[in-house]
């Protein structure tokens, strides 16, 4: 069999202290998943989780000690940050229990879900999906990927954003509505999933704009932290 042209390679992400790359097969993301963040959208706070996805290959790895540099993206002019935890699925599954979930997971490493909120609000008002606002290229930053035995006290760290040395967001991935379990169980009702699945679980309150020439610290106790500089279109 051969293809009709070169296929896409894997996307993969390196893991720290190892030689191997943990390989890329969805992007999930959590919307609106702590509650301070989820008023200041205009939400009520406490909901049911709601998912969206980012293609692969919208990641874009931060190596640690490196600034990675993110192209400030085309048609929008309310470029957001969004800090995250993000989940590496190892073991697929569907119907995952909360208190099994623990079993799925291969590591941890800190995020980027980057957005064009100006088309993502349009897209919202519109009652359109928000592909063009989530999606985009380059809009997944990530950092190495630490295994889920050397992060234990995932559940009680602090994650925190800084642009140009300010901080923007501070919360503690204790404050996430749905816990890293919980949005596995959730999540794993409506997909199966599969090994090589990243969780974006969501972001704290303090969104806001960045641009070209911001440099972003995001930071997440016990995990490799991540700098982006926003570069020029
Ligand atoms: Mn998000």
């Amino acid at each position: 069999m051969i293809y009709s042209f070169t296929p896409p390679g894997v996307v993969g992400v390196p893991v720290l202290d190892s030689p191997a790359l943990f390989p890329v097969h969805r992007i999930y993301c959590v919307g609106r998943n702590y509650e301070e963040h989820a008023k200041e959208m205009g939400g009520p706070g406490r909901e049911a989780p709601f998912f969206f996805m980012k293609p692969a290959d919208s990641l874009l790895y931060a190596a640690p000690g490196t600034t990675a540099q993110m192209p400030y993206p085309t048609l929008t002019s309310n470029l957001h940050h969004e800090i995250e935890l993000v989940v590496a699925i190892g073991m697929g599954g569907r119907h995952i229990a909360a208190a099994d979930a623990h079993r799925h997971i291969f590591g941890y490493a800190v995020g980027l879900d980057m957005t064009r909120r100006d088309l993502q609000n349009d897209m919202k008002k519109a009652g359109r999906p928000w592909c063009i606002g989530k999606g985009f290229d380059h809009s997944a930053p990530i950092g190495a990927i630490t295994p889920a035995v050397q992060a234990p006290n995932i559940g009680q760290a602090t994650i925190s954003l800084g642009v140009n040395g300010a901080v923007r967001q501070s919360s503690t991935i204790a404050q996430l509505i749905w816990n890293v379990s919980e949005t596995i169980e959730q999540l794993s009702t409506a997909w199966e999933l599969q090994p090589g699945d990243l969780i974006y679980t969501g972001t704290p309150a303090g969104v806001g704009a960045v641009v070209a020439g911001d440099v972003m610290q995001g930071d997440i106790t016990g995990l490799s932290g991540i700098r982006v500089a926003v570069a020029a279109a």
